[in-house]
């Protein structure tokens, strides 16, 4: 299944299931707009290569189109659609005031140089600049793009309008409009979804176990925040192995270890066991899978024994591992990513705030805003899962499809409102 077929078949079930009419899923499975560019960039030897670019706007019926940019080999325009529609659903779900957009620039970023980064950045601005803007469509950073590409974007499409517009792109680097929280943005959100869920579910966060699997951005900062809040975490990994330890682990030297060594296999305490998904199937109260897609399948269900998954990574549970988990008596949620790691889109609505109004807040500040809003989607997705369960004793409800049915509803409504169906 391509992942477009896997984005429309989620779509489908969820009109149905929040009871919709199908003409819902019929406005929603196409965007509203789709830009193909290229972009000429002469390379540092010579040669004028020509690459091709997508920016895909898919509804806005919620405000602006919001969504990042992938540099990638592999990218298509089909994939750009889907990740474009997801966005829709991610930010409506979210409860900021944006529709859903994504772009995509099929090239190979570690091939290139700084300088041919640069050409291929601010062309690529200037590409789609027609169609962007602070009030119609502000990309951010996806694979392969960072603050320092958003840098380069904000201050072309500057240039051509002649003045600032630090609002049209989000995730800058702090120094230039963008916010200091953003680099943790998304760890943190996963550990306050967590910290609800078991406040709601396992009486309390402080003192709970929690395994981490992956330890780059959003593992390493969801594994400080669950540190910070109290909570026990027990292990971490990466692609060199597995660090555990049921007393806990110092996850600020484990951070440093990492940061300076490459591996966290290297952190001097504890058990070190070579498998990477050893953390997914130790003992603790609560797992964040924080790497990769597709990490708990079918084939290792059965081995997870954490009663709650707060999904920090895109797609780390398939359909078929999640019957299995919530088939199990003591398995509470996953926490979908959906929910579970919108704090970066959430930092990114921030940001924009502050741009639009020239005024910038503390980082705490940030922060507790942040807190607030994943908060209360957290309390949202749960209560409207309760009512899923209940409207639909025919089948097993996940708290995924609660997110997706509450994503769906929203956007229906917009568009109700403004007369669009
Ligand atoms: P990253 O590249 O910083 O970290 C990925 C980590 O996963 C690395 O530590 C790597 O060693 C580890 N890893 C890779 N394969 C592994 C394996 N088989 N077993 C164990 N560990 C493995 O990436 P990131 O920015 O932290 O993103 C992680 C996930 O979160 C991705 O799915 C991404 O799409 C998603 N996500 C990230 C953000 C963000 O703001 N960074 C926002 C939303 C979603």
């Amino acid at each position: 299944m391509s992942y477009l077929e896997w984005m429309l078949s989620v779509l489908k079930n969820s009109v149905e299931l929040a009871g919709l009419p199908q003409e819902v899923y019929d406005y929603l499975s196409k965007p509203d707009r789709v830009l193909m560019v290229k972009i000429p960039v002469r390379m540092d030897d010579g040669r004028l290569m020509v690459f091709e670019g997508y920016r895909v706007q898919h509804n806005n019926a919620l405000g602006p189109y919001k969504g990042g940019i992938r540099y990638h080999p592999e990218v298509t325009l089909e994939t750009d659609i889907a990740l474009a529609m997801g966005m829709t659903l991610k930010n409506s779900l979210a409860g900021i005031p944006y529709g859903g957009g994504k772009g995509a620039v099929k090239c190979d970023p570690k091939k290139m140089s700084m300088r041919e980064l640069e050409q291929l950045s601010r062309g690529y601005a200037r590409a789609i600049a027609n169609i962007i803007g602070p009030e119609i469509d502000i990309p951010a950073p996806d694979v392969n793009t960072n603050p320092q590409i958003m840098a380069w974007m904000v201050d072309e499409y500057s240039k051509l309008k002649g003045y600032n517009v630090p609002g049209v792109f989000t995730a800058k680097p702090p120094e230039l409009w963008g916010n200091p929280v953003r680099i943790y943005s998304t760890g943190f959100g996963t550990v306050i979804a967590a910290k609800a869920a078991a406040e709601k579910w396992l009486g309390g966060f402080e003192g709970k176990t929690v395994s981490i699997h992956g330890f780059g951005n959003v593992a390493q900062y969801a594994a400080y925040w669950a540190n910070k809040y109290g909570a026990k975490v027990v292990a971490v990994s990466d692609t060199s192995g597995t660090v555990y330890d049921p007393k806990g682990l110092d996850v600020e030297l484990a951070m440093k270890v990492k940061n300076e060594t490459g591996k966290v296999i290297n952190y001097p305490h504890g058990e070190k066991i070579s498998d990477s998904d050893a953390s997914l199937y130790v003992e603790a109260d609560i797992l964040m899978p924080c790497a990769i897609e597709n990490v708990i399948t079918e084939a290792n269900a059965n081995k997870v024994k954490a009663k709650l998954i707060a999904e920090g990574a895109n797609g780390p549970t398939t359909p078929e591992a999640e019957r299995i988990l919530y088939s199990r008596k003591d398995f509470i949620a996953a926490i979908p990513d959906i929910l579970a790691n919108a704090g970066g889109v959430i930092m990114s609505y921030l940001e924009w705030v502050e741009n639009l109004q020239w005024y910038f807040w503390e980082e705490e500040e940030t922060r507790e805003r942040i807190a607030a809003i994943m908060e209360k989607n957290f309390k949202r997705t749960a209560e409207r899962w309760e009512k899923l369960k209940e409207e639909r004793k025919d089948k097993v409800v996940t708290m995924r499809d609660a997110a997706f049915v509450l994503a769906v509803e929203r956007v229906y409504k917009a568009m109700k409102l403004r007369g669009w169906l």
